[in-house]
């Protein structure tokens, strides 16, 4: 990783997922509990209650192949836990074309590098346009502002990983550099389409970075007492597995992220059980 480009892109409060460089981790034994308010990345927006969410892509933007089925399982991901929150709602993907929130394969604005892999741009309720600044939407505030409009913009990239969930556990045994040797197509790809997918639309629900947190909170983290250890973000936690959906960061040939963990299920409750 690049320490000094992750943290200008926390500084613009950027809502963008990068890709971190593989590192060898142990595993170590992570512990459940219910996480404070204060550690969980809610917002002042949210999209209405009740609202069926529409997920559509852009037909002038199109996804690579195999990434379709991918994005649907993401928004089945999401979709299963804001229809047991009390304001309901749900996320559905429609045809391509117009949507609430509009996924484009296009490459993000020019001043972002080539470690991002996505970008959110949200439009609340009588904005004019879209911004990348989640701080359009207070952080750990109540509701205050209504969602309009998202787009997502996937980086164009020729290393994107679009295999099944089945075929993830393999994959990342690229991470191992003998296993990379003797399997170079296998290993060509090295991020992760499904974990970015599912990260984007976290933001498209108006979800913070743990690691936002914890810089406007001033709070190192690798602290205990961080939101990103209460994510076992890999930063806090030493490693990626038990990583947070909402992570700043993707290792290569990871996939763990394509999954919801406590930290995401719990931020999305505080969020839409308002
Ligand atoms: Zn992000």
């Amino acid at each position: 990783m690049d320490p000094s480009r992750r943290r200008s892109a926390a500084r613009k409060w950027v809502v963008a997922f990068l890709v971190l460089a593989g590192l060898a981790l142990p595993v170590s034994a992570a512990s459940a509990g219910t996480i404070p308010d204060t550690k969980l990345g809610w917002s002042s927006c949210l999209w209405p209650a009740g609202k069926t969410i529409t997920v559509a892509v852009d037909p002038a933007f199109p996804l690579p192949a195999g990434a379709s089925d991918r994005l649907n399982e993401a928004i089945v991901r999401w979709d299963g836990v804001l229809r047991t929150s009390r304001r309901g709602g749900d996320v559905v993907r429609v045809g391509d074309g117009a949507g609430d929130i509009v996924v484009q394969y296009r490459a993000l604005e020019g001043t972002d590098t080539s470690e991002v892999l996505g970008e959110t741009y949200l439009e609340r309720a009588g904005d004019a346009g879209f911004t990348t600044n989640i701080g359009v939407c207070p952080d750990r505030r109540p509701a205050a502002f209504g969602m309009q409009a998202v787009q997502i913009r996937i980086a164009p990239r020729n290393d994107w990983f679009t295999g099944d969930d089945n075929s993830t556990t393999n994959w990342q045994n690229c991470g191992g550099s003998t296993f990379r040797a003797f399997n170079p197509g296998l290993c060509t790809p090295t991020v992760d389409f499904g974990s970015t997918m599912t990260h984007e639309l976290g933001h498209s629900l108006v979800f913070y970075h743990p690691q936002t947190l914890d810089q406007i909170d001033n709070i190192p983290v690798n602290r205990t007492d961080s939101a990103s250890a209460q994510a076992k973000c890999v930063e806090a936690s030493g490693e990626f597995p038990p990583q947070a959906t909402m992570c700043s960061g993707q290792g290569q040939w990871r996939a763990e992220q394509r999954t919801l963990e406590t930290w995401d299920i719990e931020t999305m409750h505080r969020a839409y059980d308002q």
